[in-house]
């Protein structure tokens, strides 16, 4: 595998650029690599490849985070790798390239995106999906198997949506060609303005006996079960396309995606802070003076932790590698325990006893040291 180019390099950004210069940027260099404009051209289909891998990544705040952070490895953990055809591209970025990806729609208005769309069909729509993760299963990374409802190509009539091949007429309002002639006249001349027949939906033909199964929409109600891996170290808000896993599309149109959103779950005895866990330990004022071998929870179970002799309220012992693996696969966080000392609320006399025979004691007293900063006192 060749090495991949940098992103922001490849869009000719830097890497403060706005979203609407990385969009600009990309549109300009799309243009000019477009297949359309290079038929037949190999090098200029791999750059055009490029430049929507390099898009799609800065484009996406949340995979323009992860590739600033920990780079091309990063975005794949996000699931992106990369397209394989063109037409996903097209498909993807209709917002630039209009629907069927032609910039000559744009340019000469010949009609000739009603006829992609009905070779392409419509596209499904896209699925979210949430899936709650508890610290545990993101500090290692989770295997997870989700219910999913969605919209599957109705098996009776292939997607259709005709009960038979011979179950079409001919639309009457477009005759067959699927699109419809406006002449508007102005000062400027004469406009033709050619539309998508909607009575149709620019297929030039209607379905006269539906197919039963799915009245006729060539898609039926679907539950299935899929398995997803997330990597370690996802956090709240992070999602994970799965490219083509949504509702089905419409007459042969491309499915949606799949977008599984990460929440993650409030932890017992944890708080998380990046990759590393916070753990809040109480100590009697007895351990934290003399010192003591306690037990703590961690992500994988109990561990003994060694309390130094005078350890203060608000001192944290690091418990090393033992928080949650960095998504870009490399090392790990730690576990963080902060120490607090308890102090009861009521004590009895016998303990009062002992605490005014520790009073006594200058060791005891931090008046004693206050006192002999001749710079405070
Ligand atoms: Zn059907
Ligand atoms: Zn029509």
């Amino acid at each position: 595998m060749t090495t991949k180019r940098d992103y922001y390099e490849i869009l000719g950004v830097n890497r403060n650029s706005s979203l609407d210069e990385i969009k600009s940027a990309y549109r300009k260099l799309a243009m000019k690599y477009h297949p359309d404009r290079n038929p037949g051209n190999k090098e200029a289909e791999e750059k055009f490849k490029e430049l929507a891998e390099a898009y799609e990544v800065l484009s996406d705040p949340q995979k323009r985070s992860q590739y600033d952070r920990f780079g091309h490895e990063g975005v794949r953990s996000t699931g992106f790798y990369g397209f394989g055809d063109i037409n996903d591209i097209f498909s993807r970025f209709s917002d630039i390239f209009g629907f069927g990806g032609s910039i000559f729609d744009d340019f000469f208005g010949t009609g000739s995106s009603s006829r992609r769309r009905r070779e392409s069909g419509i596209q499904g729509s896209d699925l979210k999906l949430t899936v709650k993760l508890t610290l545990e299963e993101i500090a290692e990374g989770v295997e997870k198997t989700l219910k999913v409802k969605r919209l599957k190509t109705c098996p009776t009539c292939n997607g259709t949506g005709a009960k038979s091949p011979s179950s079409y007429i001919t639309c009457s309002y477009c005759n067959g060609t699927g699109e419809v002639r406006q002449v508007s006249r102005s000062i400027f001349g004469q406009f033709i303005n050619i539309n998508v027949c909607n009575h149709c939906n620019g297929e030039g033909k209607i379905i006269k006996d539906k197919c039963s199964e799915c009245d006729g929409t060539g898609r039926i109600k679907s539950e299935s079960t899929i398995k997803v891996n997330i990597p370690a170290g996802v956090v709240e808000g992070n999602y994970i396309p799965l490219r083509g896993q949504g509702n089905a599309g419409v007459r042969g149109g491309p499915a949606g995606d799949l977008l599984i959103f990460i929440e993650e779950l409030e932890h017992e005895y944890f708080k998380r802070e990046g990759d590393d866990i916070i753990y809040d330990l109480r100590l009697s004022f007895p351990e934290a003076v003399m010192g003591a071998e306690v037990v703590v929870p961690t992500l994988k179970g109990k561990a003994k932790l060694k309390i130094e002799p005078g350890t203060e309220s608000g001192y944290i012992y690091k418990m090393r590698d033992k928080g949650i693996k960095h998504l870009n696969g490399y090392g790990r966080g730690d576990q963080l325990v902060k120490i607090n000392i308890h102090i009861p609320k009521k004590i009895t006399s016998k303990e009062k006893e002992l605490l005014n025979e520790l009073y006594k004691s200058e060791n005891f007293n931090p008046e004693v040291k206050r006192k002999s900063d001749k710079k405070f006192f």
